[in-house]
């Protein structure tokens, strides 16, 4: 089947609503947040977002915490850094 959208993907639910710019920000978190992450546990392309932060994956049934929008951000992963280098100390 051809591709419903050329450039507006999930955002096409908008219309023409809310300027062209908003809405192309708004494309790349909600596909984020739509998208299958990989487990830390389970290491199974299973993990969905559950609420704002958490995430759930449907294989081992584990919670966790993470992004609002994505399973890790960058802040968390700096400050996972940090953690495990202090405690090395
Ligand atoms: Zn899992």
């Amino acid at each position: 089947m051809a591709r419903r959208t050329q450039k507006v993907g999930i955002t096409g639910k908008y219309g023409t609503r809310y300027g062209r710019a908003a809405r192309k920000q708004l494309l790349t978190i909600e596909v984020q947040q739509r998208a299958n992450y990989t487990c830390p546990f389970c290491a199974k392309d299973k993990v969905t977002r559950d609420a704002c932060g958490i995430w759930n994956c449907a294989s081992c049934k584990k919670q966790m915490a993470g992004g609002a929008y994505q399973l890790t951000t960058q802040a968390g992963n700096n400050i996972k850094a940090t953690v495990r280098r202090i405690r090395n100390m």
